[in-house]
């Protein structure tokens, strides 16, 4: 037997997964509204690390009347819904999908950008994923299969490890990402055992999800540290949230722990303007501001590409500092991270240009 906070079952099981015992701030009535709107559920894990109901991390998962007023939120901002060509799959991008085989999640971010299914569908049958697979494997072209959710880590070790084996029997499907927040907010559940069957299916990526330096804790180093020992190079995607980490300072700290937890700072991510999010969105301007107190300030190592993802569609976005100050056939002036001005010669033959 495993002690019980050790156990991740029974921490999933023993959360808050309503509004009214979440420690959410006013109406009532709104406030079920809020969770009729999007599922409320904190593991028992998570709820540990939240001081007060509105710091950093009780803001991402405590549900808000805040979420009723948001004129301008719209369900499907990515267009996903239009991009998948059989059920479960998005296919945007030419050589690589999304595979989501599950909509339950650890805990419900109240700024997820797919709450139009998180917390709302069954879990895909093995049939239906599948149909999927089969369409992977007619279409050649694809060789890097992110499977995601809802996030995969909710499945049992067997259903996982299934879905992996089905997708590495592929020949032309390379390299296999999953995507899942698990050891940022659940880390118990990622076990020896669970590393041990992704271990099986190499290449595998892990990408996770920390947005705040609190949330690096004793317990999310041991699943990340796991997860490398097993060979998975681990990546993070973190989201700009107001009120969670819009400050140069939060997310300098944030990336420099995750790099020393072996974890890589892959993407920040403008917040999507999906329903319900108005009070987390951030101006583009304050992204940029973040990324210039980073790049040259701290490891490279530690700046993550910045990125929007374009309304309808559109796919990701990379956006950077102003760092081409005037460019022309014969010189390029740059500003580096101290504001410093220098000229280059931009045919790249000579050494310095007046
Ligand atoms: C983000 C995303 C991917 C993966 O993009 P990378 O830049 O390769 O990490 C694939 N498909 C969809 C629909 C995505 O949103």
């Amino acid at each position: 037997m495993k002690p019980v906070m050790d156990d991740w079952r029974h921490l999933l099981a023993h959360g808050t997964n309503h509004a009214a015992d979440s420690g959410a701030a006013g109406d009532p009535a709104a406030l079920a509204r809020a969770e009729t709107a999007f599922p409320v559920r904190i593991n028992a894990y998570y709820r540990g690390l939240i001081g007060e109901p509105d710091d950093p991390l009780g803001r991402q998962v405590i549900p808000s009347v805040a979420e009723l007023d948001d004129p301008g939120g719209v369900a499907d901002p990515l267009g996903e819904d239009a991009d998948m060509p059989v059920p479960h799959l998005v296919h945007r991008y030419p050589d690589r999908v999304l595979l989501l085989v599950t909509y339950q999640c650890a805990v419900y971010c109240r700024f997820c950008t797919r709450k139009r299914t998180v917390g709302r569908l069954p879990t895909p049958t093995v049939a239906e994923t599948q149909v999927a697979v089969d369409y992977i494997r007619r279409t050649p072209r694809i060789r890097d299969v992110i499977v995601s959710g809802g996030d995969p880590f909710l499945l049992s070790d067997d259903r996982l490890s299934g879905i992996l084996g089905l997708l590495r029997a592929v020949p032309t499907v390379q390299i296999l990402r999953v995507d899942t927040r698990v050891p940022c907010v659940l880390p118990q559940r990622v076990t020896d055992a669970l590393c041990r069957e992704l271990s099986h299916h190499h290449p595998v990526y892990v990408n996770t999800h920390f947005n705040h330096p609190r949330e690096v804790t004793p317990e999310a180093r041991a699943a990340c540290e796991r997860l490398v020992d097993h060979g998975i190079p681990v990546g993070n995607q973190t989201v700009l949230l107001k009120g969670v980490n819009d400050d140069p300072a939060t997310v300098k700290e944030l990336v420099q722990r995750l790099l020393a937890i072996r974890v890589k700072p892959y993407y920040l991510y403008q917040c999507d303007p999906v329903q319900g999010t108005a009070h987390f969105r951030t101006s583009v301007t304050k992204g940029l501001e973040i990324l210039a107190a980073l790049r040259g300030h701290t490891s490279g190592m530690a700046v993550p590409t910045y990125v929007i993802d374009a309304p309808g569609g559109g796919g990701k976005v990379p956006l950077l500092p102003e760092g081409v100050v005037e460019m022309s056939e014969e010189r390029v002036v740059v500003r580096n991270f101290e504001g410093k001005l220098f000229t280059y010669d931009a045919g790249g033959t000579r050494a310095a240009v007046k």
